[in-house]
């Protein structure tokens, strides 16, 4: 499919194009070139996106959730038919492999049938008092809701809140990445398909920094949701807390993987390193201290790096690519840094350790050994490197998974029943996988604890993220 060029903004169910605004040129990482120009919005877009947010929000709230429910499946269907087209485009706005951005675009898809289907189970409580009196428990929609979500997962990760807060019966204001407009585009489209009504969702590219600033500042907005980086994330609670604003942070991780001596070693590998370089371990989950009991210490590293050395690198829109270019230009720089800096402290570069091709490449990398004072050790890559280091018993595995301040995600590989136990209990983090990766899905709860974070997207947890409590009691 040949890149789409109408870049727009959706505001009050119409698409504004690039007439007077500023633009940000969209650039395919497998080729560093320039791909198209997105207008972004002013402030005067942002104003009518607020007011057309609360126009639309009385309507929606009182929409029967059976018609709710429908324009929801009704999105997904939309973005099921089109996966392949979708996907195309986030493969060349943003790297990733076609296989995995269509199974994107299925995951997004999967989002909106979920939580069609959720909004119906939204039930309160009675509490029944002795005397014939009754307080009654019920959940509303929050109001306006101010979305932010970064270029990782530029469609999952939009659909995944903006479902949820349309199920509640919030209207919506999501300003999704300049760096990848067109595939989040499609859940606009997706959803003015559907028939969703006017002005119950705006989607509004701009300077990040401005349309947060204006958003949060605003007295409509009641409720924010941000996905993306830690310093980022403390700084929109700042804002929020001056409105008393709810708030859902996604922030990052540095995933630790505890692998004991009882598993079987060559299974393991070909699922981790998979696991290791998906999205070019652009991913908020991606395991990365690889903490390994010492007698398989050797036997493991050497087998990662093996495999390590065979992952096919390349454009993400030829089919045998297994690893495409980082995101954008920033990327390659900071994985840069973080290597050389880990390798002038000691650490062995196993596989991988440079760059590579035109666009915006890193190779595989495992750094084994590693000192605990690499900065890597301590500061989340988000790229495609590993590092490894061997530990003696459980306590001290522990001791290291829990050493950082990040809590996001977490595994554990062990064909023992009891430890695998105490580890899914003393992990500090929101998501614990033993024996397995699969960690996000729609109808579990998905977030972190320390500084990953707080509140949950996913799950009955991700719909009462949307809403209000309030007790009605009656005499
Ligand atoms: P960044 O901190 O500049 O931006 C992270 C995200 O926040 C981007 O999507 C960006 O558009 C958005 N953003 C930046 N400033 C903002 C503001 N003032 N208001 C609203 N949104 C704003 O970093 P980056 O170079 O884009 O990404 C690098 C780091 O971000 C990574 O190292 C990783 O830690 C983190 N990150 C995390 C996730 C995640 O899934 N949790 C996703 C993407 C990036």
């Amino acid at each position: 499919m040949t890149y789409q060029n109408d870049l727009k903004l959706f505001i009050d169910g119409a698409w504004q194009a690039g007439e007077g605004r500023d633009c940000h040129e969209v650039v395919n990482p497998a080729t560093a070139q320039t791909i198209a120009s997105l207008p972004l919005a002013t402030k005067e877009d942002l104003d009518h996106a607020l007011d057309a947010a609360q126009r639309a929000f009385p309507g929606w709230r009182d929409t029967d959730v059976d018609n709710r429910a429908a324009i929801l499946h009704k999105a997904a269907s939309y973005l099921k038919k089109n996966a392949k087209d979708i996907g195309a485009l986030l493969t060349q706005e943003q790297g990733k492999p076609v296989k995995e951005a269509v199974a994107e675009v299925y995951g997004a898809a999967q989002m909106f049938d979920w939580y069609a289907e959720e909004a119906k189970r939204d039930y309160g409580r009675t509490l029944v008092r002795p005397t014939g009196q009754r307080s009654i428990v019920i959940r509303q929609p929050v109001g306006v809701v101010a979305t932010f979500t970064p270029w990782n997962f530029p469609i999952y990760l939009l659909a995944k809140k903006v479902a949820a807060a349309l199920a509640a019966g919030c209207s919506v204001i999501s300003k999704p990445p300049e760096e990848t407009p067109a595939c989040t585009q499609a859940v606009a489209r997706a959803l003015e398909d559907a028939g969703l009504p006017q002005g119950v969702f705006q989607l509004v590219h701009g300077v990040p920094d401005m349309v947060s600033r204006h958003l949060i500042g605003s007295d409509i907005v009641r409720k924010i949701s941000f996905t993306g980086s830690i310093p980022v994330g403390k700084h929109l609670m700042k804002l929020a807390a001056d409105g008393v604003k709810r708030l859902t942070l996604e922030l990052g991780g540095h995933a630790p993987v505890l692998v004991f001596d009882d598993v079987d070693l060559d299974a393991t590998l070909d699922k981790l390193v998979p696991q290791k370089f998906r999205n070019a371990g652009q991913v908020c989950v991606s395991p990365t201290r690889f903490y390994v009991q010492e007698s398989i210490y050797d036997d493991f590293i050497k087998g990662f790096a093996e495999r390590t050395g065979q992952v096919k690198v390349g454009d993400g829109l030829n089919e045998a690519t297994q690893m495409g270019p980082l995101a954008n230009a920033r990327r390659p720089d900071a994985i840069e840094q973080l290597v050389n800096d880990a390798r002038d402290k000691g650490a062995k570069v196993l596989a991988g350790g440079e760059r590579g091709g035109n666009g915006f490449f890193y190779q595989p990398t495992l750094l084994a050994d590693v000192p605990l004072e690499a900065d890597i050790m301590s500061n989340e890559p988000f790229g495609p490197v590993a590092v490894a280091r061997p530990f003696k018993d459980m306590d001290e595995a522990l001791e290291q998974a829990n050493r950082l301040p990040y809590g996001l995600a977490a595994f554990a590989f062990t064909e023992n029943l009891r430890r695998a136990n105490i580890l899914g209990d003393r992990i500090e983090a929101g998501m614990v996988g033993i024996n397995n990766f699969a960690i996000s899905s729609a109808d579990a709860p998905f977030g972190g604890v320390k500084d990953s974070g707080f509140g949950s997207e996913g799950g009955k947890e991700g719909l009462e993220t949307y809403q209000v409590t309030k007790a009605i009691h009656m005499s």
